[in-house]
């Protein structure tokens, strides 16, 4: 089954139409969806894709293929593996994003052959909390492994505000997993499948960006600061530290959607993000560059300075622009200078206060950094999955950064 949908740049229909036509179809398709453990139904259906042979040799818990269809009472997810999937206990883990502006929200265990699938939701530190048996969810695994999910299931193990946003007015619009499998032996995770993400398959059409906050200003439009592929970890008034401002979080991430490699690690140079090189998203003068803040170690305890060493520039007499958390030594202007946009400033690194190597960005109204305003990047290519080939990529003028997109230049 090989994903045949044409990107969206080849089409002459605005972007959004293109997402809305694909959506129309994969409803009606995974409409009949049977699971049986057979692949025989998901035709047409994105399928992400991660290497043959980096499980340590187990081919049974080898995945090299995830798709989802978040449809609209349920979710179904089809993992193909290397070999015969393997049916001991614990072995396929499903790590999802679901409901809001927090990371990931919940993972579903696929035990025992047999026994339904369990939902742990994570606690605030992402700690596991209780974990609850989904009791109406189908499960086959043969060829493959299917699973269909109803969302009254997930429901019974989310609290009021995250079932919320699962399901009803407030539900996100998109929905993403990444995969794991555990070898209950080794007590280890012997695989890190791709992560796969998929507009909701819903009969009313919604938008495909959520709701900005509440009394959004003009946004002031800026070129995106770095290059390749990056997620919007944290967007305007995110829940950790931009509750109160307008301002964003950038992490490069890899074709399956992780940030470093190992995950989780505690050294800046295993983060995709680090040493990346940062560029001036608009032209202006230099108002305050430090650059002698030390990286912190990722996971550890963040440094008190806020943004660390940043480039803070005046590019009218309406606004500016900062970038923060730069390498330490790795700023190369200095205040008064005049940059031109586009041109190096520094690097991407972990200094003040920062859990992982990672860019912030923020733009100012007025000369003085009085107050944060929101920013729409230009010509960018937003979409959900990680991969050149995303099905859900637009192509769009200007955009403003929402939680949990895939962004690029
Ligand atoms: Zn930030």
């Amino acid at each position: 089954m090989l994903l045949t949908i044409a990107p969206a740049a080849a089409c002459a229909d605005p972007p959004d139409a293109a997402v809305y036509r694909l959506i129309d179809q994969l409803r009606e398709s995974t409409a009949k969806l049977r699971i049986d453990g057979m692949d025989r139904d998901w035709r047409g259906v994105p399928e992400m894709t991660d290497p043959r042979g980096d499980a340590g040799g187990d081919a049974s818990r080898d995945v090299t293929g995830v798709a989802i269809a978040p449809r609209e009472d349920d979710l179904c997810v089809m993992i193909h593996t290397a070999g015969t999937p393997s049916t001991d206990r614990f072995v396929f883990y499903l790590v999802l994003d679901a409901v809001g502006n927090d990371g990931d929200n919940f993972e579903i265990i696929l035990a025992a052959l047999g026994q339904p699938p369990v939902l742990r939701t994570y606690g605030k530190d992402r700690q596991p909390g209780e974990s609850i048996p989904l009791t109406h969810a189908k499960v086959a695994v043969r060829r493959v492994v299917e699973m269909r999910i109803p969302y009254r299931d997930m429901l019974a193990g989310l609290s009021a505000e995250q079932a919320e946003l699962l399901t009803g007015p407030k539900a996100r619009s998109w929905m993403r997993i990444k995969t794991q499998t555990w070898d209950t032996r080794l007590q280890r995770v012997v695989d890190l499948g791709p992560a796969a993400g998929s507009f909701r398959l819903l009969k009313t059409p919604y938008p495909l960006d959520g709701p900005l906050p509440p009394n959004s200003a003009e946004p002031v439009v800026a070129a995106m600061p770095v290059r390749g592929q990056w997620v919007v970890a944290q967007a305007a008034f995110g829940p950790f530290t931009h509750s109160k401002i307008w301002a964003y979080d950038l992490v490069k991430v890899n074709g399956s959607g992780r940030q470093s490699d190992p995950v989780r690690s505690q050294k800046n140079s295993d983060y995709f993000a680090w040493g990346q090189p940062v560029f001036a998203p608009a032209a202006g003068q230099v108002r305050t560059a430090p650059s002698d803040f030390d990286d912190v170690v990722p996971r550890g305890t963040p440094a008190p300075a806020n943004e660390g060493n940043h480039v803070y520039i005046i590019a009218s007499d309406r606004f500016g622009l900062s970038m923060g958390h730069f390498q330490k030594g790795s700023v190369t202007v200095k205040p008064g200078e005049q940059v031109t946009a586009d041109q190096q400033v520094g690097l991407v690194g972990n200094s003040g206060k920062s859990l992982a190597p990672h860019l912030h960005v923020a733009a100012w109204g007025g000369v003085f950094r009085a107050k944060t305003v929101p920013i729409a990047f230009a010509k960018v290519r937003v979409g959900l999955n990680p991969v050149d080939n995303d099905p859900w990529a637009r192509e769009l003028d200007r955009w403003q950064p929402r939680y949990g997109f895939l962004v690029s230049p």
